[in-house]
């Protein structure tokens, strides 16, 4: 029989695959308590229960933790990126980060990504295939074990495109989300997307209370169709147009992210057209100077980039310049697989 991966499963699923090998909803709990809280990965540790119930666990189940093929730290900052190994040999990154009143984990959703924004050395090196449900989860337990820490935020920014994996996304977060597990509350819990507008709004009838981040990155069609190719088939009113929508189910505020590009999309114009094009639309900004990337974009100086947060501020747009982590590590998306393949960036 072939085992399956325990973290695949709802709490409700696993009570139904528990009774299968005649074990109580209790067991489930005692289970989800070694692996969730104690981050222990072997049945045979799990001491509460008999040696008879953990080779019947074993025999039935495996806990999929990926290893780590590579720790880079940042010296400045403690973040700390992962390159992980999957069971078919595949890799995704995660990075953890460390705020004063937060511990936060970048998650990725696929191995590769298929949209091919022009900025991003993930979309560079392609798609390959979506992560499980399981290998989701797996990365906020694998990062807490190691570095002996408690996860209290999580943000799908890592490799790949959430909206595109939805259905393992979504259920991933309600394991997150449930008391029995990570019992991670869904506010500290962020989707960021490119703007698959259909999915944000099937997202808005989400019944957790989750976080949404838009990658904007332009104010124009023009402007997008030239770094974000997912542009042609959602263009920039189509995504304002679900965010709002998002927006006035949820009560949420959106969060914007926009990448700031030297002579491409940071002027004052940009600011001022950007404030013009979400209005009505209750945001924050998140302002970015564009990492290292394939294209060998640049970031604006720093006048230009305050000056940008100014325009927005003045036309009635809450705005922020993004406080930059682990930058001596490569901690935008995609980068430590790149240079682990011998590809250097610019
Ligand atoms: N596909 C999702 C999530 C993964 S990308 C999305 O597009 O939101 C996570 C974030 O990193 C996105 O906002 C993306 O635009 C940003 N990003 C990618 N490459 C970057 C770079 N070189 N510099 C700065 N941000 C980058």
């Amino acid at each position: 029989m072939v085992k399956k991966n325990i973290l695949d499963y709802s709490y409700e699923k696993l009570i139904e695959e528990f009774k299968k090998i005649n074990l109580q909803k209790f067991r489930v709990d005692q289970v989800l308590d070694w692996i969730f809280k104690k981050h222990v990965f072997d049945f045979y540790e799990m001491t509460n229960l008999s040696k008879e119930m953990r080779k019947q666990l074993d025999d039935y189940f495996y806990i999929y933790i990926p290893e780590p093929v590579d720790i880079q730290r940042s010296k400045k900052d403690k973040t700390t990126k992962f390159l992980w190994k999957l069971e078919d040999g595949r890799t995704i990154e995660s990075v953890l980060l460390f705020y004063p009143n937060r511990v936060s984990a970048c998650i990725s959703s696929q191995v590769g990504c298929a949209l091919k924004c022009k900025f991003c050395s993930t979309g560079a090196s392609g798609f390959e295939r979506d992560l499980s449900t399981g290998e989701i989860i797996a990365q906020v337990l694998a990062i807490e074990k190691l570095e002996n820490v408690n996860i209290n935020n999580i943000v799908l920014m890592g490799m790949g495109e959430p909206l595109l994996n939805y259905d393992n996304v979504i259920k991933a977060i309600r394991n997150w989300n449930n008391k029995k597990m990570k019992n991670l509350g869904a506010r500290h819990i962020t989707i960021s997307t490119a703007g698959i507008a259909d999915k944000i709004e099937e997202l808005a009838d989400f019944e957790l209370d989750i976080r949404l981040s838009i990658s904007l990155h332009a104010v124009s069609n023009y402007q997008r169709d030239q770094i974000m190719p997912i542009n042609s088939k959602y263009p920039i009113e189509q995504v304002l147009q679900a965010a709002k929508i998002y927006q006035q189910k949820t009560k949420n505020r959106v969060t914007i992210e926009y990448i700031a590009i030297k002579g491409f999309n940071d002027t004052e114009e940009d600011a001022i057209k950007l404030a013009e094009i979400l209005k009505g639309l209750k945001v924050m900004v998140n302002i970015i100077p564009v990492n290292p990337n394939p294209a060998g974009f640049e970031r604006p100086s720093k006048k230009f980039l305050t000056n940008f947060v100014k325009k927005l501020k003045e036309n009635g747009i809450e705005a922020t310049l993004r406080i930059e982590k682990g930058t001596d590590i490569d901690a935008a998306c995609g980068q430590l697989k790149m240079r682990k393949k011998g590809i250097n960036l610019k």
